[in-house]
């Protein structure tokens, strides 16, 4: 059986990376009987959970923000140029 120090460790370590089978029977049998290290893994799992979602977002949404501003900004870049070379090429 585990500690609940041990349960603890393993549950964030699983948020890294997939745990070998044997942690994760015993993880599973701790979290089983300890409402303690139950309620911890669940609040760790929501957290790490929101963190994704949020980032998730974050990444979904800023291709298009950042596309859309670099063209009208282009496009303001090369109007300002062309105006600025005509009235420089006038005499
Ligand atoms: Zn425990």
């Amino acid at each position: 059986m585990l500690s609940c120090k041990e349960a603890a460790a393993l549950v964030s370590e699983s948020l890294d990376r997939k745990l070998p089978l044997g942690q994760r029977i015993a993880l599973r049998m701790h979290l089983l009987f300890c409402r303690f290290c139950r309620r911890f893994s669940r609040q760790v799992l929501f957290l790490r959970g929101t963190a994704d979602r949020v980032r998730g977002e974050k990444e979904g949404e800023e291709p298009p923000v950042s596309d859309s501003l670099s063209a009208e900004a282009k496009e303001k870049i090369e109007q300002a140029l062309k105006t600025h070379s005509e009235s420089k090429s006038k005499p």
